[in-house]
């Protein structure tokens, strides 16, 4: 395995564990070094400091460990069962819950890999090639982690690591077929991890779903953005008088349709393809709940105003435009926004429309999704449900 050195005024910025090694830390010239491959990081007399996987690129190395250990079968087993035992004890492997993120990157301690999982099935991607490259090693870790239950991982990094290495997604053990059933506190949805965006389900708003039944009895309910339909299903169950689910993409709206009959819950049920921004600007119904939860708006800091600018005036929309006592659920998943700048965003939404409004609640991602204290930067998913008076 090969060395890097760590320059010494930042060997101090190493002390705080962040699992990152920026490419300006480095005094060893790396460019004979491999996209994924291991490295040790030393200090400049060669004391150990940590082992990790080098990327060129402003990111350098994703630690894995500030310990001296090997980084063989037996580590990746202990990491993989950790993070699964982490989900059991939190009920999300169970007949109930069918469906968790069971490694969510740098929050359990493997920066760059993420595996969701659905009843049995594993979707690995690697955001970072020596992910990838560690894929047999991973794929027995999950074979330990969860025996029998485990019936098929299948890598889905095409998507994640564009022009890095020779990828193509496939089954690294076992097949099932899809669209596959899982249950999300109950309810079954459909998942197709091959066709559809990301590794098919959007597991992160599980909690938040669950939240919205409480305020959708007998109401008038707009889910925007709403991909395979999680809001609106929760909605239905808990007895909405009406649910419209908005998407601009047709292929999610037949996915939410998909799901809406699963459940047999067509009765009160419309979709609509259209661009939510516009639609919301011209709303025509009077809603009583609506849900809007975007893609990212910014995905680097750079887009960051602009992003806070999309949210105000998305919000004021809506705000502006939903009955008087509605409910509004509004989430940002964009990393660069913080939970302060996103509440901005809606408190100068609110003011714009001269509505009062107040927050009943603050939302975040979920306990499968464990923030690093050392890699704040895990933190993305954020929302709050505002009562327009
Ligand atoms: N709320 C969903 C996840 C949302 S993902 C859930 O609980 O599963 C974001 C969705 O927004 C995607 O389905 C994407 O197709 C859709 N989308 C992106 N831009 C849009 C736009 N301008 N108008 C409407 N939908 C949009």
């Amino acid at each position: 395995m090969k060395n890097i050195a760590i320059r010494k005024s930042k060997l101090a910025a190493l002390n705080s564990k962040h699992p990152w090694i920026f490419s300006g830390a480095i005094l060893t010239d790396t460019s004979a070094y491999e996209d994924g491959e291991l490295v040790r990081c030393v200090d400049p007399f060669e004391n150990f400091l940590a082992i990790g996987h080098f990327q060129p690129g402003s990111i350098a190395v994703r630690v894995l460990s500030f310990e001296d250990i090997p980084i063989n079968q037996d580590f990746w087993n202990k990491r993989i069962n950790n993070a699964v035992e982490m989900r059991r004890k939190q009920g999300l492997i169970s007949e109930d819950n069918q469906i968790c993120r069971l490694v969510h990157g740098e929050g359990d301690n493997l920066p760059g890999l993420i595996i969701d999982y659905y009843n049995g099935v594993a979707i690995l991607q690697a955001h970072a090639v020596g992910m990838f490259l560690s894929a047999e090693y991973i794929v027995e870790a999950l074979k330990a982690a969860l025996g029998d239950e485990l019936k098929a991982v299948y890598s889905k990094c095409k998507e994640t690591l564009p022009n890095r290495v020779d990828v193509e997604n496939e089954y690294l053990f076992g097949e099932v077929a899809v669209p596959h059933i899982a249950k999300e506190n109950g309810i079954p949805f459909s998942i197709n991890w091959i066709s559809g965006q990301k590794t098919g389900f959007f597991i992160d708003q599980r909690n938040n779903r669950k939240l919205l039944a409480n305020y959708c009895k007998d109401k008038k309910v707009l889910n925007t953005f709403c991909y395979s339909g999680g809001f609106s299903l929760y909605a239905l169950k808990a007895g909405a008088s009406q649910v419209d689910s908005l998407d601009s993409s047709q292929k999610a709206i037949e996915l939410v349709e998909e799901n809406v009959s699963l459940n047999k819950l067509e009765d009160k049920h419309n979709t609509i393809v259209a661009d939510a921004v516009k639609y919301v600007h011209n709303l025509e119904t009077d809603y009583d709940v609506i849900v809007l939860d975007p893609p990212a708006f910014a995905k680097h800091r750079d887009k960051r105003h602009k992003a806070i600018k999309a949210y105000t005036r998305l919000n004021a929309n809506a705000i502006r435009q939903i009955k008087p006592g509605g409910i509004i659920f509004t989430f940002s998943c964009s990393q660069v926004v913080d939970k302060f700048l996103f509440n901005k965003a809606v408190i100068a939404a609110a003011i714009q429309c001269g509505r009062n409004v107040r927050i009943l609640e603050q939302l975040h991602q979920p306990s499968d999704h464990p923030v690093n204290a050392f890699h704040p930067e895990g933190e993305y998913l954020k929302g709050l449900v505002i009562q327009v008076d």
